[in-house]
Protein backbone atom coordinates (compact mmCIF):
# COMPACT_ATOMS: atom_id res chain seq x y z
CA UNK A 1 0.00 0.00 0.00
CA UNK A 2 1.20 3.57 -0.66
CA UNK A 3 -0.29 7.35 0.24
CA UNK A 4 0.13 9.86 -1.55
CA UNK A 5 -0.79 13.08 -1.94
CA UNK A 6 -3.36 14.25 -4.73
CA UNK A 7 -4.72 17.34 -5.21
CA UNK A 8 -7.52 17.59 -8.67
CA UNK A 9 -10.00 20.29 -9.23
CA UNK A 10 -12.80 18.11 -7.70
CA UNK A 11 -11.36 18.36 -4.10
CA UNK A 12 -10.24 20.01 -1.34
CA UNK A 13 -7.68 17.12 -0.55
CA UNK A 14 -6.97 13.93 -1.17
CA UNK A 15 -5.31 10.41 0.65
CA UNK A 16 -4.85 7.92 -1.66
CA UNK A 17 -4.68 4.08 -0.62
CA UNK A 18 -3.68 2.17 -3.81
CA UNK A 19 -2.97 -1.84 -3.54
CA UNK A 20 -1.20 -2.95 -6.30
CA UNK A 21 -3.53 -5.21 -8.21
CA UNK A 22 -2.59 -8.78 -9.09
CA UNK A 23 -1.74 -9.99 -12.46
CA UNK A 24 -2.69 -9.05 -15.65
CA UNK A 25 -2.85 -12.01 -17.94
CA UNK A 26 -0.68 -11.88 -20.66
CA UNK A 27 -2.03 -8.88 -22.79
CA UNK A 28 -3.49 -9.78 -26.11
CA UNK A 29 -2.61 -7.90 -28.57
CA UNK A 30 -5.96 -7.98 -30.23
CA UNK A 31 -7.97 -7.04 -27.30
CA UNK A 32 -5.96 -3.61 -26.74
CA UNK A 33 -6.12 -2.97 -30.35
CA UNK A 34 -9.59 -3.21 -30.70
CA UNK A 35 -10.74 -1.72 -27.40
CA UNK A 36 -12.03 1.89 -28.07
CA UNK A 37 -9.91 4.81 -26.39
CA UNK A 38 -12.87 6.18 -24.74
CA UNK A 39 -13.59 3.27 -22.82
CA UNK A 40 -9.24 2.65 -21.85
CA UNK A 41 -9.97 6.37 -20.57
CA UNK A 42 -12.41 5.99 -18.81
CA UNK A 43 -10.96 3.58 -16.30
CA UNK A 44 -9.15 6.58 -14.91
CA UNK A 45 -12.50 7.45 -12.88
CA UNK A 46 -11.93 4.19 -10.60
CA UNK A 47 -7.99 4.79 -9.71
CA UNK A 48 -8.26 3.68 -6.15
CA UNK A 49 -8.22 6.66 -4.00
CA UNK A 50 -9.68 8.54 -0.84
CA UNK A 51 -11.28 12.20 -1.84
CA UNK A 52 -11.68 14.84 0.60
CA UNK A 53 -14.87 16.76 -1.77
CA UNK A 54 -15.86 18.76 1.96
CA UNK A 55 -14.68 19.04 5.40
CA UNK A 56 -15.13 15.80 7.07
CA UNK A 57 -16.97 13.76 3.99
CA UNK A 58 -14.41 11.37 2.86
CA UNK A 59 -15.47 8.77 -0.21
CA UNK A 60 -13.23 5.55 -1.09
CA UNK A 61 -13.35 4.91 -4.66
CA UNK A 62 -11.85 2.03 -6.80
CA UNK A 63 -12.14 0.10 -3.90
CA UNK A 64 -14.86 -2.13 -5.68
CA UNK A 65 -17.76 -2.10 -7.98
CA UNK A 66 -19.71 0.88 -5.86
CA UNK A 67 -17.78 3.87 -3.56
CA UNK A 68 -18.28 3.95 0.16
CA UNK A 69 -18.66 7.27 1.91
CA UNK A 70 -17.75 8.23 5.77
CA UNK A 71 -19.30 11.52 7.18
CA UNK A 72 -17.01 12.45 10.45
CA UNK A 73 -18.73 13.77 13.44
CA UNK A 74 -17.73 14.94 16.47
CA UNK A 75 -17.33 11.49 18.56
CA UNK A 76 -17.79 9.19 15.60
CA UNK A 77 -18.46 8.05 11.73
CA UNK A 78 -21.24 7.74 9.73
CA UNK A 79 -20.76 5.31 6.54
CA UNK A 80 -22.76 5.17 3.55
CA UNK A 81 -23.04 2.13 1.94
CA UNK A 82 -20.77 -0.71 2.48
CA UNK A 83 -19.81 -2.34 -0.45
CA UNK A 84 -20.13 -5.60 -2.12
CA UNK A 85 -18.21 -7.85 -0.24
CA UNK A 86 -16.58 -8.26 3.19
CA UNK A 87 -12.99 -8.17 1.36
CA UNK A 88 -13.77 -5.00 -0.49
CA UNK A 89 -15.61 -3.17 2.92
CA UNK A 90 -12.14 -4.61 5.12
CA UNK A 91 -10.07 -2.89 2.23
CA UNK A 92 -12.53 0.79 2.81
CA UNK A 93 -12.28 0.15 6.42
CA UNK A 94 -8.45 0.12 6.45
CA UNK A 95 -8.68 3.12 4.51
CA UNK A 96 -10.78 5.26 6.83
CA UNK A 97 -8.74 3.98 9.74
CA UNK A 98 -6.00 5.62 8.46
CA UNK A 99 -7.85 8.90 8.55
CA UNK A 100 -9.99 8.42 11.94
CA UNK A 101 -10.18 6.34 14.68
CA UNK A 102 -13.55 7.30 15.72
CA UNK A 103 -16.19 4.37 16.29
CA UNK A 104 -18.66 3.79 13.24
CA UNK A 105 -22.03 5.61 15.22
CA UNK A 106 -24.23 4.55 11.98
CA UNK A 107 -24.50 2.81 8.38
CA UNK A 108 -26.82 4.18 5.79
CA UNK A 109 -27.94 2.19 2.29
CA UNK A 110 -29.00 4.36 -0.35
CA UNK A 111 -30.59 1.33 -1.84
CA UNK A 112 -30.45 -2.69 -2.16
CA UNK A 113 -28.23 -3.10 -4.57
CA UNK A 114 -25.46 -5.78 -3.94
CA UNK A 115 -22.57 -3.33 -4.44
CA UNK A 116 -23.63 -1.50 -2.03
CA UNK A 117 -24.93 -3.58 1.12
CA UNK A 118 -23.30 -6.73 1.39
CA UNK A 119 -19.87 -5.73 3.21
CA UNK A 120 -21.90 -4.11 6.37
CA UNK A 121 -21.04 -6.25 8.78
CA UNK A 122 -17.16 -5.33 8.43
CA UNK A 123 -17.86 -1.83 8.82
CA UNK A 124 -20.20 -2.61 12.18
CA UNK A 125 -16.83 -3.66 13.85
CA UNK A 126 -18.91 -6.29 16.07
CA UNK A 127 -21.16 -4.06 17.49
CA UNK A 128 -24.94 -3.14 17.66
CA UNK A 129 -24.78 0.02 14.85
CA UNK A 130 -28.26 1.19 13.83
CA UNK A 131 -28.35 0.42 9.83
CA UNK A 132 -30.88 3.19 8.33
CA UNK A 133 -32.96 2.63 4.72
CA UNK A 134 -36.02 2.90 2.79
CA UNK A 135 -38.83 0.56 4.69
CA UNK A 136 -38.61 -1.54 1.35
CA UNK A 137 -35.08 -2.09 1.06
CA UNK A 138 -35.02 -5.86 3.11
CA UNK A 139 -37.39 -7.27 0.95
CA UNK A 140 -35.47 -5.75 -2.42
CA UNK A 141 -32.82 -7.65 -1.21
CA UNK A 142 -34.04 -10.39 -0.42
CA UNK A 143 -35.52 -10.85 -3.99
CA UNK A 144 -32.78 -10.63 -5.42
CA UNK A 145 -30.99 -12.90 -3.05
CA UNK A 146 -33.76 -15.90 -2.94
CA UNK A 147 -36.46 -15.28 -5.27
CA UNK A 148 -34.52 -14.84 -9.22
CA UNK A 149 -31.32 -15.92 -7.27
CA UNK A 150 -30.24 -18.28 -9.88
CA UNK A 151 -31.64 -15.65 -12.96
CA UNK A 152 -30.02 -12.50 -11.54
CA UNK A 153 -26.60 -14.09 -10.76
CA UNK A 154 -25.47 -15.71 -14.02
CA UNK A 155 -27.22 -12.15 -15.74
CA UNK A 156 -24.82 -10.51 -13.60
CA UNK A 157 -22.03 -12.37 -14.12
CA UNK A 158 -22.03 -11.68 -17.92
CA UNK A 159 -22.69 -8.68 -17.49
CA UNK A 160 -19.93 -7.44 -15.47
CA UNK A 161 -17.20 -10.02 -17.35
CA UNK A 162 -16.56 -11.90 -14.37
CA UNK A 163 -14.96 -14.74 -16.07
CA UNK A 164 -13.07 -11.98 -18.12
CA UNK A 165 -9.08 -11.19 -18.22
CA UNK A 166 -8.47 -7.69 -17.12
CA UNK A 167 -8.06 -6.42 -20.44
CA UNK A 168 -10.90 -7.53 -21.79
CA UNK A 169 -13.24 -6.43 -19.18
CA UNK A 170 -11.42 -3.02 -19.44
CA UNK A 171 -14.03 -1.53 -16.56
CA UNK A 172 -17.34 -1.94 -15.30
CA UNK A 173 -18.48 1.60 -16.62
CA UNK A 174 -20.10 2.71 -13.07
CA UNK A 175 -16.70 1.40 -11.11
CA UNK A 176 -13.64 -1.22 -12.01
CA UNK A 177 -15.17 -4.19 -11.32
CA UNK A 178 -17.33 -6.10 -8.97
CA UNK A 179 -16.04 -7.94 -6.61
CA UNK A 180 -19.21 -9.87 -5.42
CA UNK A 181 -18.66 -13.73 -4.18
CA UNK A 182 -21.20 -15.61 -2.82
CA UNK A 183 -18.76 -16.59 -0.20
CA UNK A 184 -17.67 -13.44 0.47
CA UNK A 185 -21.08 -11.38 1.38
CA UNK A 186 -21.18 -9.64 4.73
CA UNK A 187 -24.90 -8.19 5.19
CA UNK A 188 -25.68 -6.03 8.49
CA UNK A 189 -29.53 -5.58 7.63
CA UNK A 190 -31.40 -2.21 7.82
CA UNK A 191 -32.65 -2.08 11.60
CA UNK A 192 -33.94 1.67 11.19
CA UNK A 193 -36.36 2.80 7.95
CA UNK A 194 -38.53 5.36 6.79
CA UNK A 195 -40.87 6.25 4.27
CA UNK A 196 -40.58 9.31 3.03
CA UNK A 197 -38.39 11.37 4.87
CA UNK A 198 -36.12 11.02 8.02
CA UNK A 199 -34.08 13.62 10.08
CA UNK A 200 -31.10 12.59 12.19
CA UNK A 201 -28.56 14.04 14.03
CA UNK A 202 -25.55 11.66 14.50
CA UNK A 203 -22.69 12.42 16.73
CA UNK A 204 -23.25 15.96 15.99
CA UNK A 205 -23.93 15.92 12.21
CA UNK A 206 -27.22 16.99 11.13
CA UNK A 207 -28.70 14.78 8.06
CA UNK A 208 -31.92 14.39 6.07
CA UNK A 209 -32.84 11.04 4.53
CA UNK A 210 -34.90 11.23 1.42
CA UNK A 211 -37.18 8.65 -0.23
CA UNK A 212 -35.70 9.26 -3.93
CA UNK A 213 -36.82 6.52 -6.33
CA UNK A 214 -35.06 6.24 -9.19
CA UNK A 215 -32.56 3.42 -10.34
CA UNK A 216 -34.57 1.35 -7.57
CA UNK A 217 -37.71 1.94 -5.94
CA UNK A 218 -35.79 1.85 -2.74
CA UNK A 219 -33.27 4.42 -3.47
CA UNK A 220 -32.96 7.55 -1.24
CA UNK A 221 -30.47 10.06 -0.77
CA UNK A 222 -28.72 11.73 1.83
CA UNK A 223 -28.56 15.97 2.70
CA UNK A 224 -26.04 17.29 4.87
CA UNK A 225 -27.71 21.09 5.02
CA UNK A 226 -25.46 22.45 7.24
CA UNK A 227 -22.26 21.28 5.29
CA UNK A 228 -24.08 21.85 1.74
CA UNK A 229 -23.51 18.66 0.44
CA UNK A 230 -25.88 15.49 -1.26
CA UNK A 231 -25.01 12.10 -1.51
CA UNK A 232 -27.57 11.25 -4.35
CA UNK A 233 -27.11 7.66 -4.16
CA UNK A 234 -27.00 6.19 -7.82
CA UNK A 235 -29.37 8.40 -9.19
CA UNK A 236 -26.48 9.90 -10.77
CA UNK A 237 -23.39 9.13 -12.05
CA UNK A 238 -20.86 9.75 -14.86
CA UNK A 239 -22.21 7.53 -17.14
CA UNK A 240 -25.99 7.53 -19.22
CA UNK A 241 -27.80 6.08 -16.38
CA UNK A 242 -28.70 2.47 -16.69
CA UNK A 243 -32.84 3.47 -16.32
CA UNK A 244 -32.58 -0.26 -17.55
CA UNK A 245 -30.09 -2.85 -16.36
CA UNK A 246 -29.79 -5.62 -18.78
CA UNK A 247 -28.60 -7.80 -16.13
CA UNK A 248 -32.69 -7.82 -15.53
CA UNK A 249 -34.96 -5.55 -13.18
CA UNK A 250 -38.12 -4.35 -12.79
CA UNK A 251 -39.11 -1.19 -14.17
CA UNK A 252 -37.44 1.71 -13.10
CA UNK A 253 -40.15 4.12 -13.01
CA UNK A 254 -37.90 7.02 -14.75
CA UNK A 255 -40.97 10.19 -14.15
CA UNK A 256 -40.35 8.99 -10.69
CA UNK A 257 -36.14 9.35 -11.14
CA UNK A 258 -36.62 12.57 -13.08
CA UNK A 259 -38.66 14.25 -9.87
CA UNK A 260 -36.14 12.85 -7.59
CA UNK A 261 -33.06 14.67 -9.66
CA UNK A 262 -35.68 17.83 -9.29
CA UNK A 263 -35.68 17.57 -5.76
CA UNK A 264 -32.02 17.59 -5.11
CA UNK A 265 -31.92 20.81 -7.65
CA UNK A 266 -34.17 22.27 -5.56
CA UNK A 267 -31.54 22.27 -2.18
CA UNK A 268 -28.80 23.65 -4.69
CA UNK A 269 -26.22 21.92 -2.94
CA UNK A 270 -22.03 22.72 -2.95
CA UNK A 271 -20.89 19.64 -3.65
CA UNK A 272 -22.48 16.21 -5.15
CA UNK A 273 -20.74 12.77 -3.99
CA UNK A 274 -21.89 9.91 -5.71
CA UNK A 275 -22.08 6.40 -4.60
CA UNK A 276 -20.09 5.21 -8.31
CA UNK A 277 -17.56 7.87 -9.90
CA UNK A 278 -16.01 10.93 -8.81
CA UNK A 279 -17.41 14.12 -6.51
CA UNK A 280 -18.39 17.46 -8.01
CA UNK A 281 -17.48 20.57 -5.99
CA UNK A 282 -19.45 23.94 -6.89
CA UNK A 283 -23.22 24.90 -6.84
CA UNK A 284 -23.07 25.87 -10.56
CA UNK A 285 -21.03 22.93 -11.55
CA UNK A 286 -24.15 20.78 -9.54
CA UNK A 287 -26.62 22.18 -10.56
CA UNK A 288 -25.92 22.44 -14.41
CA UNK A 289 -24.94 18.65 -13.75
CA UNK A 290 -28.22 17.53 -12.19
CA UNK A 291 -30.21 19.70 -14.88
CA UNK A 292 -28.29 18.20 -18.17
CA UNK A 293 -28.75 14.35 -16.65
CA UNK A 294 -32.61 15.05 -15.76
CA UNK A 295 -32.73 16.10 -18.85
CA UNK A 296 -31.70 13.46 -20.48
CA UNK A 297 -34.08 10.75 -18.48
CA UNK A 298 -36.84 13.11 -19.48
CA UNK A 299 -36.12 13.03 -22.71
CA UNK A 300 -35.69 9.45 -23.53
CA UNK A 301 -39.15 8.52 -21.42
CA UNK A 302 -40.94 12.25 -23.04
CA UNK A 303 -40.09 10.71 -26.92
CA UNK A 304 -40.56 7.14 -26.41
CA UNK A 305 -44.27 7.89 -25.62
CA UNK A 306 -44.21 10.44 -27.75
CA UNK A 307 -43.19 7.58 -30.83
CA UNK A 308 -45.38 4.98 -28.97
CA UNK A 309 -48.25 6.88 -29.40
CA UNK A 310 -47.81 8.12 -33.01
CA UNK A 311 -47.63 4.04 -33.52
CA UNK A 312 -44.12 2.57 -33.33
CA UNK A 313 -42.96 -0.40 -31.56
CA UNK A 314 -39.92 -0.72 -28.93
CA UNK A 315 -37.46 -2.49 -31.90
CA UNK A 316 -38.27 1.10 -34.15
CA UNK A 317 -38.13 3.22 -31.08
CA UNK A 318 -34.77 1.84 -29.83
CA UNK A 319 -33.80 2.44 -33.23
CA UNK A 320 -33.98 5.91 -33.77
CA UNK A 321 -34.24 7.48 -30.37
CA UNK A 322 -30.87 9.23 -29.95
CA UNK A 323 -30.36 12.27 -27.10
CA UNK A 324 -30.11 16.08 -28.28
CA UNK A 325 -26.66 16.70 -29.71
CA UNK A 326 -25.82 18.71 -26.64
CA UNK A 327 -26.92 16.10 -24.19
CA UNK A 328 -25.26 13.67 -26.21
CA UNK A 329 -21.77 14.87 -26.15
CA UNK A 330 -22.21 15.64 -22.34
CA UNK A 331 -19.37 13.68 -20.16
CA UNK A 332 -21.42 12.41 -17.61
CA UNK A 333 -24.03 10.79 -20.47
CA UNK A 334 -21.45 8.78 -22.39
CA UNK A 335 -22.74 5.57 -22.99
CA UNK A 336 -20.80 3.30 -20.53
CA UNK A 337 -23.23 2.03 -18.29
CA UNK A 338 -27.02 2.39 -19.96
CA UNK A 339 -27.86 3.52 -22.81
CA UNK A 340 -30.78 5.34 -24.42
CA UNK A 341 -32.02 2.42 -26.79
CA UNK A 342 -32.04 0.19 -24.00
CA UNK A 343 -33.57 2.50 -21.93
CA UNK A 344 -36.74 3.40 -24.66
CA UNK A 345 -37.10 -0.12 -24.57
CA UNK A 346 -37.71 -0.38 -21.28
CA UNK A 347 -40.01 2.70 -21.10
CA UNK A 348 -42.01 1.28 -23.54
CA UNK A 349 -42.20 -2.09 -22.11
CA UNK A 350 -43.02 -0.27 -18.54
CA UNK A 351 -46.19 1.14 -19.95
CA UNK A 352 -47.11 -1.78 -22.35
CA UNK A 353 -45.14 -5.12 -21.22
CA UNK A 354 -43.95 -8.11 -23.29
CA UNK A 355 -46.28 -7.37 -26.43
CA UNK A 356 -44.66 -4.99 -28.93
CA UNK A 357 -47.83 -4.57 -30.51
CA UNK A 358 -46.27 -6.40 -33.70
CA UNK A 359 -48.74 -9.05 -34.99
CA UNK A 360 -46.34 -11.33 -35.93
CA UNK A 361 -44.52 -11.31 -32.43
CA UNK A 362 -48.02 -12.53 -30.64
CA UNK A 363 -47.47 -16.11 -30.97
CA UNK A 364 -44.17 -16.50 -33.12
CA UNK A 365 -43.26 -20.52 -33.12
CA UNK A 366 -40.61 -21.52 -30.23
CA UNK A 367 -37.34 -20.44 -31.22
CA UNK A 368 -35.81 -23.87 -32.05
CA UNK A 369 -38.37 -24.31 -34.39
CA UNK A 370 -37.94 -21.07 -35.95
CA UNK A 371 -34.65 -21.36 -35.95
CA UNK A 372 -35.04 -24.76 -38.24
CA UNK A 373 -37.12 -23.21 -40.68
CA UNK A 374 -35.00 -20.42 -40.90
CA UNK A 375 -32.02 -22.70 -41.97
CA UNK A 376 -34.46 -24.37 -44.70
CA UNK A 377 -35.26 -21.18 -45.74
CA UNK A 378 -31.65 -19.58 -46.31
CA UNK A 379 -30.90 -23.74 -47.94
CA UNK A 380 -34.02 -22.94 -50.32
CA UNK A 381 -32.62 -19.64 -51.59
CA UNK A 382 -36.30 -19.43 -53.15
CA UNK A 383 -37.74 -15.63 -52.78
CA UNK A 384 -39.21 -14.69 -49.46
CA UNK A 385 -42.62 -13.56 -51.52
CA UNK A 386 -42.48 -17.69 -52.76
CA UNK A 387 -41.95 -19.17 -49.49
CA UNK A 388 -44.39 -16.89 -47.30
CA UNK A 389 -47.34 -18.02 -50.39
CA UNK A 390 -46.08 -21.79 -50.24
CA UNK A 391 -46.37 -20.94 -46.15
CA UNK A 392 -49.83 -20.21 -46.49
CA UNK A 393 -51.08 -22.67 -48.32
CA UNK A 394 -49.82 -25.33 -46.16
CA UNK A 395 -51.83 -23.83 -43.18
CA UNK A 396 -48.15 -23.12 -41.47
CA UNK A 397 -49.29 -19.69 -40.74
CA UNK A 398 -47.36 -18.72 -37.78
CA UNK A 399 -44.26 -19.05 -40.13
CA UNK A 400 -46.37 -17.57 -42.95
CA UNK A 401 -47.21 -14.13 -40.54
CA UNK A 402 -43.59 -13.62 -39.68
CA UNK A 403 -41.99 -13.93 -43.61
CA UNK A 404 -45.02 -11.90 -44.97
CA UNK A 405 -44.45 -9.08 -42.23
CA UNK A 406 -40.66 -9.40 -42.92
CA UNK A 407 -41.52 -9.71 -47.11
CA UNK A 408 -43.71 -6.39 -46.24
CA UNK A 409 -41.26 -4.44 -43.74
CA UNK A 410 -38.41 -4.85 -46.44
CA UNK A 411 -41.05 -3.78 -49.63
CA UNK A 412 -43.14 -1.66 -48.30
CA UNK A 413 -44.87 -0.62 -51.45
CA UNK A 414 -45.68 -4.22 -52.23
CA UNK A 415 -49.48 -4.84 -52.67
CA UNK A 416 -48.46 -8.60 -52.99
CA UNK A 417 -46.36 -8.55 -49.56
CA UNK A 418 -49.87 -6.96 -47.93
CA UNK A 419 -52.36 -8.83 -49.86
CA UNK A 420 -50.45 -12.11 -48.88
CA UNK A 421 -49.89 -11.08 -44.96
CA UNK A 422 -54.04 -10.44 -44.55
CA UNK A 423 -54.37 -14.08 -46.05
CA UNK A 424 -52.46 -15.57 -43.29
CA UNK A 425 -53.38 -13.22 -40.43
CA UNK A 426 -57.35 -13.71 -41.66
CA UNK A 427 -56.98 -17.72 -41.63
CA UNK A 428 -55.49 -17.51 -38.44
CA UNK A 429 -57.92 -15.14 -37.09
CA UNK A 430 -60.85 -17.53 -38.52
CA UNK A 431 -59.95 -20.44 -36.35
CA UNK A 432 -58.84 -18.85 -33.43
CA UNK A 433 -61.19 -19.33 -30.25
CA UNK A 434 -59.31 -16.94 -27.91
CA UNK A 435 -61.41 -13.62 -28.76
CA UNK A 436 -58.38 -11.35 -27.87
CA UNK A 437 -56.19 -12.62 -30.17
CA UNK A 438 -58.37 -13.44 -32.83
CA UNK A 439 -59.74 -9.80 -32.96
CA UNK A 440 -56.48 -8.60 -33.13
CA UNK A 441 -55.36 -10.84 -36.78
CA UNK A 442 -58.34 -10.42 -38.16
CA UNK A 443 -58.20 -5.83 -37.50
CA UNK A 444 -54.83 -6.33 -38.85
CA UNK A 445 -55.21 -7.91 -41.80
CA UNK A 446 -57.94 -5.21 -42.60
CA UNK A 447 -54.81 -2.51 -41.75
CA UNK A 448 -52.96 -4.72 -44.12
CA UNK A 449 -55.59 -4.96 -46.70
CA UNK A 450 -56.03 -0.87 -46.11
CA UNK A 451 -59.32 -1.13 -44.70
CA UNK A 452 -59.32 2.26 -42.36
CA UNK A 453 -60.35 -0.60 -39.25
CA UNK A 454 -61.24 2.05 -36.98
CA UNK A 455 -61.22 5.53 -36.49
CA UNK A 456 -58.12 7.33 -34.71
CA UNK A 457 -57.82 8.05 -31.51
CA UNK A 458 -59.82 11.95 -30.81
CA UNK A 459 -59.10 13.83 -27.61
CA UNK A 460 -61.94 16.16 -28.90
CA UNK A 461 -64.48 13.22 -28.26
CA UNK A 462 -63.71 13.27 -24.44
CA UNK A 463 -66.56 14.84 -22.78
CA UNK A 464 -66.38 17.58 -20.95
CA UNK A 465 -67.04 16.15 -17.26
CA UNK A 466 -64.25 13.96 -18.51
CA UNK A 467 -61.98 16.63 -18.82
CA UNK A 468 -63.21 18.11 -15.78
CA UNK A 469 -62.53 15.03 -13.75
CA UNK A 470 -58.60 15.13 -15.19
CA UNK A 471 -56.12 16.45 -12.54
CA UNK A 472 -54.62 19.33 -13.71
CA UNK A 473 -51.20 18.43 -12.65
CA UNK A 474 -51.83 15.54 -15.09
CA UNK A 475 -52.62 17.16 -17.57
CA UNK A 476 -49.57 19.59 -17.48
CA UNK A 477 -47.31 16.74 -17.12
CA UNK A 478 -48.59 15.45 -20.09
CA UNK A 479 -47.33 18.47 -22.16
CA UNK A 480 -43.81 16.63 -22.45
CA UNK A 481 -45.00 13.50 -24.17
CA UNK A 482 -45.84 15.75 -27.06
CA UNK A 483 -43.05 17.89 -27.40
CA UNK A 484 -41.42 18.72 -30.59
CA UNK A 485 -38.28 17.78 -29.80
CA UNK A 486 -36.60 18.14 -33.23
CA UNK A 487 -37.22 21.63 -33.11
CA UNK A 488 -36.68 22.89 -30.44
CA UNK A 489 -32.63 21.40 -30.12
CA UNK A 490 -32.07 25.33 -29.92
CA UNK A 491 -34.99 26.94 -28.24
CA UNK A 492 -34.83 27.89 -24.17
CA UNK A 493 -37.71 30.10 -23.38
CA UNK A 494 -40.31 29.32 -20.53
CA UNK A 495 -44.22 30.37 -20.06
CA UNK A 496 -46.21 30.16 -17.07
CA UNK A 497 -50.14 28.98 -16.65
CA UNK A 498 -52.12 30.37 -14.27
CA UNK A 499 -55.13 28.40 -12.92
CA UNK A 500 -57.49 31.35 -11.32
CA UNK A 501 -59.65 28.98 -9.63
CA UNK A 502 -57.31 26.48 -8.16
CA UNK A 503 -54.88 29.62 -7.35
CA UNK A 504 -51.66 27.08 -8.86
CA UNK A 505 -49.34 28.39 -11.27
CA UNK A 506 -47.12 26.10 -13.32
CA UNK A 507 -43.93 26.59 -15.50
CA UNK A 508 -43.12 25.24 -18.16
CA UNK A 509 -40.10 25.28 -19.39
CA UNK A 510 -39.18 23.87 -23.12
CA UNK A 511 -34.97 23.59 -22.69
CA UNK A 512 -33.46 22.38 -25.82
CA UNK A 513 -35.81 18.99 -26.53
CA UNK A 514 -36.88 18.58 -23.62
CA UNK A 515 -40.34 20.52 -21.58
CA UNK A 516 -40.07 20.63 -17.80
CA UNK A 517 -43.28 21.38 -16.42
CA UNK A 518 -43.24 22.13 -12.33
CA UNK A 519 -45.65 23.35 -10.02
CA UNK A 520 -44.59 26.71 -9.48
CA UNK A 521 -43.73 30.65 -10.98
CA UNK A 522 -40.68 30.78 -12.50
CA UNK A 523 -39.14 34.01 -12.79
CA UNK A 524 -37.64 32.71 -16.02
CA UNK A 525 -41.05 33.05 -18.05
CA UNK A 526 -41.51 35.54 -20.28
CA UNK A 527 -45.07 35.41 -21.03
CA UNK A 528 -48.04 34.07 -19.33
CA UNK A 529 -51.59 32.43 -20.05
CA UNK A 530 -54.16 33.13 -17.56
CA UNK A 531 -57.16 31.14 -17.70
CA UNK A 532 -59.17 28.69 -15.70
CA UNK A 533 -58.06 24.66 -15.86
CA UNK A 534 -61.37 23.80 -17.56
CA UNK A 535 -60.99 26.14 -20.27
CA UNK A 536 -57.47 25.25 -20.86
CA UNK A 537 -57.69 21.72 -20.74
CA UNK A 538 -60.82 22.00 -23.17
CA UNK A 539 -58.58 24.39 -25.58
CA UNK A 540 -56.01 21.89 -25.15
CA UNK A 541 -58.25 18.92 -26.53
CA UNK A 542 -59.78 20.99 -29.75
CA UNK A 543 -63.22 21.28 -27.32
CA UNK A 544 -63.07 25.41 -27.23
CA UNK A 545 -61.80 27.56 -29.26
CA UNK A 546 -58.15 29.66 -27.91
CA UNK A 547 -59.15 32.93 -30.09
CA UNK A 548 -62.95 32.62 -28.77
CA UNK A 549 -61.55 32.13 -25.25
CA UNK A 550 -59.07 35.55 -25.47
CA UNK A 551 -62.53 36.98 -27.21
CA UNK A 552 -64.52 36.23 -24.62
CA UNK A 553 -62.18 37.47 -21.92
CA UNK A 554 -62.27 33.49 -20.45
CA UNK A 555 -58.58 33.25 -21.52
CA UNK A 556 -55.59 36.33 -20.92
CA UNK A 557 -52.43 36.55 -21.89
CA UNK A 558 -49.48 38.27 -20.90
CA UNK A 559 -45.56 38.83 -22.37
CA UNK A 560 -47.57 39.10 -26.12
CA UNK A 561 -49.96 36.42 -27.82
CA UNK A 562 -47.60 35.87 -30.73
CA UNK A 563 -45.13 34.63 -28.13
CA UNK A 564 -47.38 32.30 -26.35
CA UNK A 565 -49.01 30.77 -30.07
CA UNK A 566 -45.28 29.84 -30.92
CA UNK A 567 -44.49 28.10 -28.00
CA UNK A 568 -47.45 26.35 -27.90
CA UNK A 569 -46.76 25.23 -31.49
CA UNK A 570 -43.90 23.39 -30.49
CA UNK A 571 -46.40 20.76 -28.91
CA UNK A 572 -47.96 18.24 -30.98
CA UNK A 573 -51.33 19.36 -29.97
ZN1 LIG B 1 -24.46 0.89 -7.41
Amino acid sequence: MNIKRVCGLACVAVVVAACGREGAEDRSADVAAATPAELRAHSALFERVVLQPAPGVYVAVGFGLANSIMIEGDDGIIIVDTMESRTAAREVLAAFRAITDKPVVAIVLTHNHADHVFGGEVFAEGRDVPVYAHASTGVAIDRVVNVVGEAIYDRSMRMFGVALSPDERVNAGIGLELRYQPQDVALRRPTHVFEDELELDIAGVRLTLVHAPGETDDQLFVWLPERGVLLPGDNIYETFPNLYTIRGTPYRDVTRWVDSLDRMRDLAPDVLVPQHTRPVVGAGEVDALLTAYRDAIQYVHDQTVRMANAGLGPDEIAARIALPPHLAEHPWLQEFYGTPAWSARSVFTGYFGWFDGDVAHLEPLAPDERARRLAAAMAAGRPIGEQARAAVADGELAWAIELARWWERAEPDSAEARDVLAQALELRGQAHANPNARHWYLTAAREARGDGAFAPYDPSAASEALMASLPIDNFMHAMGTRLKAEETLDVDEAVAFEFTDLGRVFTVHIRRGVAEVRERDGAEATARVITTSQTWKLIGAHKKNAAAALASGELRIEGGLPRVLRFLGYFDR
